[in-house]
């Protein structure tokens, strides 16, 4: 299996861990309530985790022009 992190605002692939080794505690999982982890964690039929997060770039361009969280992509 594999987790993705992605940026939910452009996109970008963040970073990747694979292994057979991964659980949620370590990935910092259980650390989330239940609605964010129903909101940034989408598992996968194969068994592939994808975790919706804000890229530096984003979170930099988000800090500037704070108007532009309220856009699900405000770079495209
Ligand atoms: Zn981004």
């Amino acid at each position: 299996m594999s987790v993705n992190y992605v940026c939910k605002h452009c996109h970008t692939l963040i970073g990747r861990v694979e292994g057979s080794e991964i659980d949620e505690t370590r990935l910092g999982f259980h650390l989330l309530t239940e609605a964010e982890r129903h909101e940034y964690i989408k598992v996968h039929t194969n068994g592939d985790v994808t975790v919706r997060m804000t890229c530096d770039f984003c979170t930099e361009a988000i800090q500037m022009h704070p108007e532009l969280s309220l856009l699900s992509s405000p770079l495209q």
